[in-house]
């Protein structure tokens, strides 16, 4: 049977940045479910004029997953669109989950973060050679858990690139529980709101000071913050070797 369930990852909010297989699939869906509180309504303009369209911000994973199954039963093809790619923070496993025990079928047509969004608009290399060849996806436990291996304060003590989703309005204890964790003050950081939007804003300073500097621009919500030398002046001087003369590379 073809697949009818389509979860698409529309990108970090410029409608221009979803995929063109996503794309695609919400111009043909009859359903279209959205994430409305991060994704912008523009994208829902790619969907038929008759397309039924669910913002799904208020909805439980019970409502998502009736509105699927009755337009699965009447042979609809339904585009679940989750904001950045649906694999990080997008709840998409205990969907995934649902529609596995009714048996319904479905394809994952992956998008681009907002964490590669924020590296854009820092103009930046989320690994450069020698000063960080690591990136920690993480965030800080608000109503939501974290593991305690995980915490912040014990992940701070790699110094490696650092990339906080979820937690800007608790960034004074963000900053903490770094500087707990080993971050010397002056570590270089950011914040990028709404990555990619027309309304973008960002923000560079040492961590020591990103709090104020986040709390004047008003940043609260929708941003994500980033931590590490790969964002000091240093960065500058450094080379990947792959693109160096005396190292040849079968991968360039
Ligand atoms: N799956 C999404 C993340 C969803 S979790 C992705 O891949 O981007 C929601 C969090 O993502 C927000 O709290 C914020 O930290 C971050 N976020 C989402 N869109 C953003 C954007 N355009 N700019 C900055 N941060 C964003």
């Amino acid at each position: 049977m073809a697949v009818q369930v389509y979860f698409i990852g529309a990108g970090p909010g410029d409608p221009k940045l979803i995929t063109s297989k996503g794309k695609e699939v919400i111009e043909r869906a009859d359903v279209v479910i959205y994430a409305d509180s991060l994704i912008p309504s523009e994208i829902c303009r790619f969907a038929r004029v008759d397309a039924e369209i669910h913002p799904s911000a208020s909805m439980s994973l019970e409502q998502i997953t009736a509105i699927i199954e009755d337009a699965v039963k009447q042979d609809k093809t339904v585009a679940r669109v989750q904001s950045g790619d649906p694999s990080i923070y997008g709840a998409i496993h205990e969907q995934m989950v649902a529609l596995d025990e009714k048996g319904i079928g479905y394809e994952v047509i992956p998008g681009v973060s907002s964490l590669f969004a924020a590296a854009a608009a820092l103009k930046t290399e989320l690994t450069i050679p020698e000063l960080s060849q690591t990136v920690i996806i993480t965030r800080l436990e608000g109503r939501t858990p974290v593991p305690s291996l995980e915490s912040l304060k014990s992940l701070a003590k790699h110094q490696s690139t650092m990339a906080i989703f979820l937690s800007a309005s608790l960034i004074e204890k963000v900053v903490a529980a770094l500087l707990e964790g080993g971050y010397p003050a002056e570590t270089p950081a950011a914040a990028v709101y709404k990555a990619s939007w027309e309304d973008e804003m960002v923000v560079r300073a040492p961590l020591k000071r990103l709090t104020e500097q986040m709390k004047e621009l008003g940043i609260k919500k929708q941003a994500l913050i980033l931590v590490g030398n790969f964002l000091s002046p240093e960065a500058k001087g450094r080379r990947s070797k792959l693109y160096h003369q005396e190292f040849k590379h079968e991968f360039r």
